[in-house]
């Protein structure tokens, strides 16, 4: 477990992340980039599941996970 900002949810709080899993990491490939220790934020809103995801130390190479992921 990682604490980080997240874009998806704001703020100046910094949310719980958790490694991807198997299917996350193979849609992450499927992407163009390496999925080795990229990183999920844990928070959920409203809508479901957050669908950040990221490599740990490097935000602006993150993206959203589609909405399937929820
Ligand atoms: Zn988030």
């Amino acid at each position: 477990m990682a604490h980080r900002h997240c874009p998806n949810c704001g703020g100046l709080k910094l949310h719980p992340f958790h490694r991807v899993n198997d299917a996350e990491q193979r849609y992450i490939a499927s992407q163009g980039p390496n999925p080795s220790d990229w990183w999920r934020c844990g928070n959920s809103g409203e809508k479901g599941r957050c669908l950040w995801v990221q490599p740990i130390y490097h935000q602006s190479a993150g993206f959203s996970l589609p909405d399937s992921f929820r």
